[in-house]
């Protein structure tokens, strides 16, 4: 008897999750077409839902027209087909989303993102990256007021606030709305005539400007702009409201607003830099392939490995996510005396698929072995240290070290860029419940943990020497909370939303 399986790549690689990429563009006469583009390089930041608005003046009518395409799935199958573009995204101004949610089967279309509404000030559209932490206090409020929810999204919130504000200008009525809510938000806003993009005054999601053939781009990363050769112009600032409007296509400066806020210093969001972000994208002012270097190179300082039984030690790295941090480790190891070589020891498949197994197969063995094999022949009777950025509930890195096992390593030693997760995270990523989380199960100690995940040592960044590694030259601060359990606002009364982005 055989049964089928899904594999999808979240369920498989027991890493947090993203929450969400988003991309704005105003006044390009492929509007869509970049959108989409910008979508595809932000495919890691949300692969369950995708989802474009455009806005088109229609000059017989003389009114501005909002045009949506969005769907469950790869950005690749949600705009598959090309008419799309030509007979429905028309128009020269968009924003579109990529999403991640924890919800699954339960969820519905509806929260698939932009969510669009048409009220007193025209039709407006929103995509959100961030998580809302005084959701559930808003929400009540609202429909105690008898406002009608479309969906069970935290962002919808946003859109009743604009809606209910008794500011006349449209600007102020955004403004308005998003001086009431609280918790992590980048956001993009596509009205009938402007392209509104805000960042929380933590800041702990990216958010970039970009130009583009005289058009704004915006993207949670920078790696969206160079797919469309946009030319990265600078990000909003954390607390900053920016505006783009006819106005703002001749001057070549966006309108600035500022949100009340009594916030001394951002909190970026330090897991950026240790995983979620692509290397070859610039967050938060700095290239994240120079920061992950960084952590494996400081990684190597704190726990060096050294070959004892064979002549050098062979380094390999996770692929992809810890291929950045490896090449630092590789190269401190070595610049520290170690005899260090740097390898490819693990291949990854990029194919999402489905297996047909035998019940008394070990699901999980099948799983990893379609997302991973051995480059044997480069294993076999070595000394491997693997990096990798971060352990979760420890499933994959267990099965990967039986898999380096297998292929004959002598010795085993992981490494990891970053410090152990204790904590939950309240401003969009989603880790599973605490209890879940290899350090608590082990309760911190590592050498149980390293026990547990079969290897001669392992060795976790601190988070002194992290927050070291990081930029702070022009005086950047971070959330560690998932690591120190500091959170940066009064989380005790919050919970999270039921569906985050
Ligand atoms: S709790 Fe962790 S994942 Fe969440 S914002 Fe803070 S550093 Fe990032």
């Amino acid at each position: 008897m055989f049964y089928e399986i899904e594999l999808n790549q979240p369920f498989l690689l027991d890493k947090p999750h993203d929450h969400c990429g988003i991309f704005g563009i105003f006044r390009h006469p492929k509007a869509s077409h970049m959108t989409y583009y910008g979508l595809h390089a932000l495919q890691h930041r949300g692969q369950e839902g995708s989802g474009i608005v455009t806005s088109e003046f229609d000059s017989e009518a003389k009114k501005y027209r909002f045009h949506f395409h969005k769907d469950f799935g790869l950005v690749n199958d949600v705009f598959r087909d090309d008419k799309l573009f030509a007979d429905v995204l028309k128009g020269e101004s968009a924003i579109g989303h990529n999403r991640y949610s924890t919800t699954g089967a339960s969820d519905s279309k509806v929260n698939v993102q932009p969510i669009t509404v048409n009220y007193r000030g025209g039709n407006v559209g929103i995509a959100h990256n961030g998580n809302l932490t005084n959701f559930h206090s808003l929400r009540k409020r609202l429909q105690d007021e008898g406002t009608i929810f479309q969906t069970t999204s935290d962002t919808e919130i946003i859109l009743h606030l604009i809606a209910k504000s008794k500011e006349q200008d449209q600007i102020k009525q955004i403004v308005d709305a998003l001086n009431q809510v609280e918790g992590a938000f980048s956001l993009v806003i596509l009205t009938d005539d402007k392209l509104i993009a805000a960042r929380d005054p933590y800041g702990w999601r990216p958010l970039a400007v970009g130009k583009l053939d005289g058009a704004f781009v915006v993207a949670s990363e920078t790696c969206a702009f160079d797919i469309i050769d946009a030319e990265y112009v600078g990000d909003v600032q954390p607390g900053e409201v920016l505006v783009f409007d006819e106005e703002v296509l001749r001057t070549g400066q966006p309108k600035s607003y500022r949100l009340n806020t009594t916030v001394a210093q951002p909190h970026h969001c330090i897991f950026e830099y240790i995983y979620f972000s692509r290397p070859d994208s610039k967050i938060f002012g700095e290239s994240v392939n120079r920061v992950r270097r960084r952590l494996g190179k400081a990684l190597a300082q704190e726990h060096p490995v050294q070959p004892k039984e064979t002549e050098k030690v062979i380094v390999i790295n996770v692929p992809d996510s810890s291929n950045t941090a490896t090449l630092g480790f590789a190269s401190e190891n070595e610049k520290n005396g170690l005899k260090t070589k740097y390898e490819i020891g693990l291949i990854r498949s990029h194919y999402v698929g489905r297996t047909f197994i035998q019940p008394e197969q070990e699901v999980r063995d099948i799983k990893v072995k379609m997302k991973f094999n051995t480059v044997k022949g480069v294993l076999k009777d070595k000394e491997v240290v693997i990096v990798d950025d971060s352990i979760v509930r420890g499933t994959t890195s267990k099965q990967l070290v039986e898999l380096i096992r297998e292929a004959g390593a002598k010795a085993i030693h992981f490494r990891i860029s970053s410090p152990p997760i204790h904590y939950p995270c309240f401003y969009g990523m989603d880790f599973p419940s605490s209890e879940e989380l290899i350090a608590n199960v082990f309760q911190g100690n590592v050498e149980a943990i390293g026990k547990y995940l079969g290897v001669d040592s392992l060795g976790y960044l601190s988070l002194e020497k992290l927050l070291e590694t990081v930029p702070h030259e022009n005086g950047e601060t971070y959330c560690t909370a998932c690591f120190s359990g500091k959170y940066p606002t009064n989380v005790q009364t919050h919970s999270k939303t039921e569906h985050e982005c």
